[in-house]
């Protein structure tokens, strides 16, 4: 489904350059939860960026679904962004909308008429629990119904693929805990194959069954979970 074929990324600065990633192969299937872990600077940010092409890569090929999209601009690549969900560690929803609006917004983009867009808004909020909440603001929900509702505008536009960028990092561990269960019952009802970027070990081992583990851009480590660190 996601296939990375000789990626590097260097980054050019006042300072000289940065290659925060160097030659990285890498298959995610479809239906997998997939993690991508390694220390703060590892380069998996810049990764999972490529994947829908928030970055170029210098070199190497992003293949989804068996297509190069290395290349894509304008409307394809508006096309290939409404199939992939992405949330972030610090929810990044819009403040001056409610939780309905904030769902609602990648299809206000995408124009389907507004009782459309609300009912399917909807549905979502309450696919994450939160049908009740619509008419809040994001500063009066808690940090783990705000990633709630930040998965819920991922999913408007039924993605293949949901990018998670430390999406738990802000939270504490009994919400963490909620949240990555919500995350794989998104991937095992919907079928919505998952990228996990996280720093934490316990996390990766909750939620995913494969993961490469990165290190100054480099694949150091890769296979199912628990070969990778060892049965418990
Ligand atoms: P991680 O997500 O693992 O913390 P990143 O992908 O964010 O790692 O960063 C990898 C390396 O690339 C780091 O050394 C970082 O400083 C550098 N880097 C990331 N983004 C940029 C940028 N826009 N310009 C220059 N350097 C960058
Ligand atoms: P409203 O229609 O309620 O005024 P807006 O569409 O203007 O809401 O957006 C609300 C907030 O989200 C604003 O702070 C705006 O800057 C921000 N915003 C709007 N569109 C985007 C976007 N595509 N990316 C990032 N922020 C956005």
């Amino acid at each position: 489904m996601i296939r990375l074929e000789h990626l590097s990324k260097t980054y050019s600065g006042r300072t000289g350059t940065h290659q925060a990633l160097r030659g990285i192969d890498l298959h995610i299937e479809a239906g997998d939860v997939f993690g991508i872990i390694g220390q703060s600077g590892a380069g998996k940010s810049t990764l999972v960026r490529c994947i829908n092409l928030l970055e170029r890569p210098t070199e190497g090929r992003v293949l989804i679904d068996g297509k190069d999209v290395t290349a894509y601009r304008g409307k394809e690549l508006a096309k290939l962004r409404e199939s992939i969900g992405m949330i972030f560690q610090n929810f990044s929803l819009f403040q001056q909308r409610t939780v309905l609006r904030n769902v609602m917004f990648p299809l206000e983009l995408r124009h389907t008429n507004k009782r459309e867009a609300e009912s399917r808004a909807l549905e979502l909020l309450k696919l994450v629990g939160l049908a009740d909440k619509g008419d809040r603001y994001p500063v009066q929900l808690s940090g783990g119904q705000q990633q709630r509702v930040a998965i819920a505008r991922a999913l408007a536009n039924n993605p293949k693929i949901m990018l998670c960028d430390e999406a738990t990092s802000a939270l504490d561990t009994m919400t963490t805990h909620a949240i990555l269960n919500l995350l794989r019952d998104i991937n095992r009802e919907l079928g919505v194959t998952m990228v996990v970027i996280t720093h934490s070990l316990s996390v990766a081992q909750q939620v995913c069954n494969k993961v490469a583990v990165l290190d100054e851009g480099i694949i150091v480590e890769q296979g199912a979970t628990a070969e990778v660190f060892g049965n418990p």
